[in-house]
């Protein structure tokens, strides 16, 4: 049994070797079909990893992250009505031709003249690597970045909600902060100060981690820290209106909720200055606060501000109705999708379901190219949005259809429970929300 295992260890070394040296050089993978190299794995490059018609193309996929997250649910795991497993994806079940068209590395640039993605491989910070990978079809969908407005501490001190270690930190930090108040000696305005949490933007991200908040406290903080519960304060500071994509009456309807809830305030103003303690605003006031979350929009990552295409002045690259690249030459094979980049004359939504639906059209157009058919421009109809409030409640906005409260709620939990990419999250997820129904969310701290 020892000798066996010993064996399957050696029988891997080599091959491991060998992979590195070939980083080393250049990463040309199987000759014949068609060289696509996909820059992410989230809404957008997953889309296309999946529909793509992987006979006409080999496709490699570069991405820091080698899952796909299902976003729409990731406030759910920052109090543990979710587990964070249970709403990702390893893109290895995705059906590569064969194990090294995967690499877990960070896209730092593109030559299009030699038709080579830069990368950096990103799992050893103390061995950097450094290689090219060939391309002859080439997507970039490395999605974006929170946008901070240069607002100072925010990088120091608040915590953004885009990825699961965020969602992780996150619930740390809340569970350390109720372990903290508990301890003997310490004083009230601390005990307030750590169970105060400020959210700073009021978009649908900000709203839903609101949500999911005072579901926690509702249910399992009064249970577990009983005489805690009245010092929790839960605050939403946003300069305009909360969720600004919807429509007026779901906007008023989720106001109204929010503004019922002892525990929770909206405070319409901006937050100019993060500390270790507290926010400022933009009167002046100090507010005193254990975490601070930062959902204001997005900026382009650093990959896409190096690369040499048309942008527009989010710095988003700017695409054609084929969702193709400009650049200083004509460029008639490089792609861009998602929350990176944006439609000339026909501008998208930065959500889930534009990232997603372009994949698709883009995994079609690209083989209707290479059979020589038509290929038509892509069109986007916004299908609607949901987004959670709270107490059982949500807010459906359909073009067709409008719905607030219970009855959306059940739309919502429908709505992505079917729309998670794989029968297993479609099972876990439903056991989840079951589970922190019947035995309440975990608060183990590790
Ligand atoms: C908490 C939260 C909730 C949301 N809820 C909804 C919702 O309910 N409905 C909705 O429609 N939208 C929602 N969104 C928005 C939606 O998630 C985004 O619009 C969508 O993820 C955009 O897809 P994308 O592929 O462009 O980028 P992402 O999904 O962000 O993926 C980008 C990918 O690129 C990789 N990457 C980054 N840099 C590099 C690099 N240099 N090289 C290689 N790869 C790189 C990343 O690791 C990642 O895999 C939500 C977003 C968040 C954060």
């Amino acid at each position: 049994m020892a000798l066996s295992k010993l064996g399957r260890v050696a029988l891997r070394v080599p091959s491991q070797v060998r992979w590195e040296s070939e980083l080393a050089q250049s990463f040309a993978p199987g000759q014949g079909r068609q060289q696509l190299v996909i820059i992410g794995t989230g809404w957008g490059g997953y889309s296309v990893l999946r529909n793509v018609d992987k006979k006409l193309f080999d496709v490699t996929v570069i991405s820091p992250r080698n899952h796909f997250l299902f976003t729409p649910l990731l406030a759910s795991t920052t109090v543990g009505t979710l587990e964070f497993r249970s709403i990702i994806e390893p893109v290895r079940n995705a059906g590569f031709r064969d194990e090294k068209h995967f690499h877990l590395a960070e896209a730092t640039g593109v030559d299009v003249h030699r038709n080579v993605v830069k990368c950096r491989n990103a799992l050893d910070a103390n061995n950097i690597r450094e290689y090219e990978v060939k391309y002859d079809q080439l997507i970039i969908a490395c999605g974006a970045v929170p946008n901070t407005f240069g607002t100072p501490g925010v990088y120091e001190h608040a915590f953004f909600l885009k990825e699961v270690a965020d969602a992780r930190a996150i619930r740390n930090r809340i569970l350390r902060n109720f372990e903290i108040s508990v301890r003997p000696g310490i004083s009230e305005a601390e005990q307030k100060r750590l169970l105060h949490i400020v959210i700073v933007g009021g978009g649908p991200t900000g709203i839903e981690f609101g949500a999911e908040l005072y579901d926690f406290v509702q249910e399992d903080v009064r249970r577990l820290f009983r005489s805690e519960t009245q010092h929790v304060r839960v605050t939403i500071v946003e300069a305009m209106k909360i969720l600004p994509s919807f429509d007026h009456d779901l906007q008023t309807y989720a106001t109204n909720k929010i503004n019922e809830r002892r525990q929770m305030e909206l405070v319409h103003d901006r937050v100019i200055r993060v500390d270790a303690n507290s926010v400022t605003l933009s009167d002046g006031t100090i507010v005193p606060s254990g975490l601070v979350v930062w959902s204001t929009g997005l900026a382009p990552r650093e990959f896409t501000n190096s690369v040499r295409f048309e942008k527009n002045g989010r710095g988003q690259l700017v695409t054609d109705s084929e969702l193709l690249c400009h650049g200083e030459n004509p460029c008639r094979n490089v792609y861009a999708l998602g929350d990176c980049a944006d439609v000339k004359h026909s501008s998208l939504p930065c959500t889930a379901q534009a990232a997603e639906r372009a994949g698709r059209y883009l995994a079609k157009s690209l083989s209707a190219r290479v059979e020589g058919k038509e290929v038509k421009p892509f069109v986007f109809n916004n299908l609607g949005m949901l987004a959670y409030i709270g107490e059982y409640r949500a807010l459906s906005n359909f073009s067709f259809f409008k719905a607030s409260g219970h009855s959306a709620w059940v739309l919502w939990r429908l709505a992505y429970a079917t729309r998670l990419g794989s029968w297993r999250l479609r099972m876990q997820v439903p056991m989840d929300w079951l589970k922190s129904f019947i035995f309440g969310r975990d608060t183990s701290r590790f």
